[in-house]
């Protein structure tokens, strides 16, 4: 069975089929993450080039089948998040971040709520927000999607949520001073850096307006951030290696 269909759509990956054919995966929002076949590509007039773009939202009129590929017939409201297109260090993290997506979401289930934070993530970074921090809230966000857990709201033993805390790795979450004895091999991570990472697991990406933070505690975030993913996820992707290899020259050029 096969069915034409409006969806709106936004491009996490497109790659070459063959000589002139496409397959571009595209978070929809009414049937989730779909791998969809492109045909005919090398034709100059071919319209649904600007639509298939990476870093592009758009309404397609799709045929959308229940197993297998789908098909992209046209498409509307083409949307390109042009400075991330554009720009080398907006579009790392913003890759990243889809990267992340397509692997933290299994294909064809449907999470709308997800979608539209995905395009309000990739607007702000468009815009000029610190595209750093969207990634963390991202980074935070995305480890319930792995299925893993850790208890970042307050101490794993007392449940405290105000004040300084680490993190083990040992408890899977974060503990107070006065269980810091628990795991003498805690993470020892600044307070502030974690002090983020739970703000980040709790406040909507809208508060990113009201969140400024030092490079410093970025990198002090950064950190934490990759123990978490090293131990609890164990994801390897180019793109979050770039990021790391991108730190070392990215001042010479800025
Ligand atoms: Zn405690």
């Amino acid at each position: 069975m096969s069915q034409l269909e409006e969806v709106q759509g936004l491009v996490l990956s497109i790659r070459k089929h063959r000589e002139r054919d496409y397959l571009v995966k595209i978070f929809t929002d009414r049937y989730g993450k779909l791998m969809f076949f492109v045909r005919g590509t090398k034709n100059p007039n071919f319209k649904l080039r600007p639509a298939i773009q990476p870093f592009t939202s758009s309404t397609f009129i799709a045929d959308i089948r229940d197993d297998g590929l789908s098909f992209l017939r046209d498409a509307k409201n083409v949307e390109p998040f042009s400075v991330i297109q554009q720009d080398i260090f907006k579009n790392a993290y913003a890759t990243y971040v889809l990267q992340l997506a397509d692997a933290a979401l299994e294909d064809r289930v449907v999470d709308n709520r997800l979608f539209e934070q995905l395009i309000q993530g990739m607007s702000y970074i468009n815009e000029g927000k610190d595209e750093e921090i969207v990634m963390n809230i991202f980074e935070v966000r995305f480890l319930r999607y792995f299925g893993v857990l850790p208890e970042l709201r307050g101490c794993v033993f007392c449940g405290k949520t105000e004040g300084a805390f680490d993190y083990s790795s040992k408890h899977h979450g974060l503990l107070c001073p006065a269980h810091f004895h628990e795991d003498e091999r805690r993470l020892h991570a600044f307070p502030r850096a974690i002090h983020f990472i739970r703000l980040f697991s709790v406040v909507s990406l809208e508060k990113i307006n009201t969140v400024s933070v030092k490079q410093e505690t970025k990198d002090e975030i950064r950190a934490v951030l990759d123990i978490l993913y090293e131990e609890l996820v164990g994801l390897k992707l180019k793109s979050k290696k770039f990021i790391d290899e991108m730190k070392n020259w990215q001042d010479l050029i800025k």
